[in-house]
């Protein structure tokens, strides 16, 4: 669902001053834009510096910051910065907006690269970008909700894991081995590609279930191949134990000892809002990764 991020009034400044000095002011001297920020940068130098540097502009362009509510998200760092900050304001997805500048080479979740910056910041500053969402994973257990923006898995790596996989509520293999993964479009470039499972291109509304090291003989019988499957489907794993396994959504592990059955599906109430100022081919994005 396109949508506009915030167009300002025109600048209105001295020839003189420098541009991170330009400031917007109604006729009473009164800064006029009112929209909250936060900005999340990885904790390296040049991130560090781009949020202060961002910050300042920003400030002087009437905004404020607000690190507990924020309208606008800024992520200055790389893919994983960007899935940190979603998840630092997984409660505000309804509000809060995101746009990315990839500290490093070009990103899954950002269109900017650092040397990108004049462009990044006067996009943002002009509006003059559109809003698209973003589907995010929820795996849901007897007594919590986690969410996945790249995936939701489940690892053991203290012991052979044993499980029942349903589809839409229908028995689709017993599975033995060391875990299973199920990630978004977005998330199919990260741990599913590492896992052998294929790269879904920007766009399409998939999902992706991938085996971790599964055991094949007669008496436990998976698929073994990747499956990519309408993202309207819901995943059950169910075992007896799932002792000494680990669920994770992203970056983040949960210990598994009091669960037994774990759903993954796309939320319905949950989306990623993420604001784009240009297109980036995905073939190129790709290119950039190997
Ligand atoms: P992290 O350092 O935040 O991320 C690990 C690496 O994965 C970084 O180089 C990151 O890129 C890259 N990455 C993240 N999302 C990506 C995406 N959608 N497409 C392509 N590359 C992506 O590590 P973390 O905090 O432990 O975990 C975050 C993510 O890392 C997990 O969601 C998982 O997908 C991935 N991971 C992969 C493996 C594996 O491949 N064996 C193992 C563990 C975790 P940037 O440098 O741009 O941040
Ligand atoms: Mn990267």
């Amino acid at each position: 669902m396109p949508g506009r991020c915030p167009r300002l009034p025109m600048w209105n400044f001295s020839r003189n001053m420098p541009r991170e000095l330009e400031e917007i002011r109604d006729g009473s001297g009164i800064l006029i834009h009112m929209s909250e920020i936060a900005i999340v940068a990885r904790p390296d130098d040049t991130s560090r510096s781009l949020k202060q540097q961002t910050e300042l502009i920003l400030k002087r362009n009437g905004f404020t910051v607000n690190e507990t509510k924020p309208d606008y998200v800024l992520v200055i760092g790389g893919d994983g910065t960007f899935i940190y900050a979603v998840h630092k304001y997984i409660d505000q997805l309804s509000t809060a907006r995101f746009f990315g500048i990839h500290t490093g080479t070009l990103g899954f979740y950002t269109d900017y690269r650092d040397v990108d910056y004049d462009e990044f910041l006067r996009t943002f500053l002009s509006g003059e970008c559109t809003e698209f969402s973003y589907p995010i994973l929820e795996g849901i257990t007897e007594d919590s909700v986690y969410y996945g923006i790249n995936e939701i898995r489940v690892e053991n790596a203290a012991r052979t894991q044993n499980m029942n996989v349903y589809i839409n509520g229908r028995l689709f293999e017993t599975y033995r081995g060391t875990g299973m993964c199920v990630s978004t479009q977005l998330g199919s470039t990260a741990y599913n590609r590492s896992l052998g499972g294929a790269v879904i291109e920007e766009g399409l509304p998939l999902i992706e279930m991938c085996e971790m090291a599964g055991i094949h003989h007669n008496r436990y019988r998976s698929l073994k191949a990747p499956f990519v499957m309408n993202d309207r489907n819901r995943i059950v794993f169910e075992s007896e134990s799932f002792a000494g396994a680990l669920l994770g959504a992203d970056s983040d592990v949960y210990p598994m000892e009091s669960v037994h059955r774990l759903e993954i599906g796309i939320s319905e109430e949950k989306k990623v809002r993420m604001l784009k100022g240009r297109t980036l081919s995905y073939f190129e994005r790709l290119k950039s990764l190997f």
